[in-house]
């Protein structure tokens, strides 16, 4: 059974590389796809790209090409949900796309042909994944630069892993305004939102048209307001990475096949 690892941008995935036993790479569809075994798991790395089509294309290949049994993503994300902060993960219990809105035809965020508007995730993968990222969160606090460098405060912080419902867009929310407007608008139509980002709906799509169990895992790298464009390149380099090395590490440990 193959086990994808997706994640959004290079510097999440560069420690899960190095870690790589007997690594191969290879190209398709423009993108490069390193195969190999993590921990004893055989896995395929890959980058989603940034934004819904990208990560769908991304998810269709390894479904299609590398005959995936199941697909991790690891990334970033703004966090929109209270007390959902910087240096928190939030795994996602389902996706909704907060820019899908063929209304009047269609209720507001349906996915025509799907109708809903939220895709739920593997109940089972998450779990591990909920339980990886708490341990990481946990032992993290204080750890991998986080004070230093995302909260600048010289007390350590304790983080929280939060399980929920996580909204994608083609859009990197980046003004407290439209954070609030996003967050108010979904949450008086009963969709209780903890973060943004720009890919993991797209994802969910596919893995449910194919019947693949998907889980995903959001590493919070600012709060979608005006600040968020200046914690986010640093986060990344700093804090996201090791995250993400340290969740699927442990993840991976967990699965049972
Ligand atoms: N600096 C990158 C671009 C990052 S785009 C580059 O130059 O290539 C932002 C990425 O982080 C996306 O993958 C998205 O899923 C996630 N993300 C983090 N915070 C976000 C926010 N506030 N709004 C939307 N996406 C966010």
């Amino acid at each position: 059974m193959t086990t994808a690892i997706l994640s959004a941008l290079p510097e999440e995935q560069s420690s899960l590389v190095q870690h790589l036993a007997h690594p191969q790479r290879l190209m398709h569809a423009g993108r490069a796809f390193w195969l190999g075994d993590l921990h004893g798991r055989r896995v395929v790395l890959a980058l989603s790209g940034i934004g819904k089509v990208a990560a769908a294309t991304t998810a269709t290949a390894l479904i299609e090409r590398f005959g995936v049994a199941r697909i991790v993503f690891t990334g970033v994300a703004g966090g929109v949900g209270d007390g959902v902060q910087v240096g928190d993960v939030v795994v996602a219990q389902d996706y909704l796309q907060h820019d899908m809105d063929a209304s009047p035809l269609f209720p507001r965020w349906e996915v025509p042909g799907y109708a809903r508007s939220r895709l739920v995730c593997d109940v089972a993968l998450s779990a591990l994944l909920l339980g990886a990222a708490t341990a990481c969160v946990s032992s993290a606090s204080g750890q991998f630069g986080l004070k230093s460098s995302a909260q600048g405060g010289s007390e350590a912080p304790l983080h929280r892993a939060h399980h929920g419902l996580i909204a994608s867009g083609d859009r990197f929310v980046s003004s407290a305004d439209e954070c609030v407007r996003l967050r108010t608008t979904l949450h008086d139509a009963g969709h209780d939102v903890l973060a943004v980002e720009m890919e993991g709906a797209a994802v969910a799509q596919v893995c449910h048209d194919y019947g693949i169990p998907f889980a995903a895992a959001r590493t919070i790298s600012d709060r979608a307001d005006d600040t968020a464009h200046v914690d986010f390149p640093l986060f990344v380099q700093t804090v996201a990475s090791r995250y993400a090395e340290h969740m699927v590490l442990a993840f991976l440990q967990k699965l049972s096949n």
